[in-house]
């Protein structure tokens, strides 16, 4: 073995490496893509009366709102219990916030 061979087997472990730490971070985001946060401007969530923040909901414009209805305790809501932020079945490749609301809300059985 010479100085050039050592060169190399280094060289190779560093492409090996390298290329597991891509396939790992690849592997991530495969798993748990990073959609952005919904707009409150978004056509479909003016349409739909989404604001981020319930509270902020006015209930004479929203006669089905009531007070602790939010998109935590939604039906439509998908992600993990807990995160402040997740997908929501009318809002594909787009997150909610787990405090906003929508007319189209729904309770979620178990969280009445
Ligand atoms: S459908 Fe439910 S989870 Fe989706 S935005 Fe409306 S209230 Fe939130």
């Amino acid at each position: 073995m010479n100085g050039h061979d050592q060169l190399t087997r280094r060289q190779l472990l560093g492409i090996t490496v390298t290329a597991a730490v891509g396939a790992a971070a690849g592997a991530a985001v495969a798993a748990e893509p990073a959609f952005p946060k919904l707009d409150e401007k978004d056509p479909m969530a003016v349409a739909l009366h989404y604001v981020h923040d319930a509270k902020l909901v006015d209930p004479k414009k929203n006669p089905t709102y009531k007070a602790g209805h939010h998109c935590a305790n939604c039906l439509h809501l998908t992600g993990k219990a807990g995160d402040a932020w997740q997908p929501c079945n009318l809002f594909p490749k787009k997150l909610v916030a787990a405090t906003g609301w929508c007319s189209a809300w729904v309770q979620k059985p178990g969280t009445a």
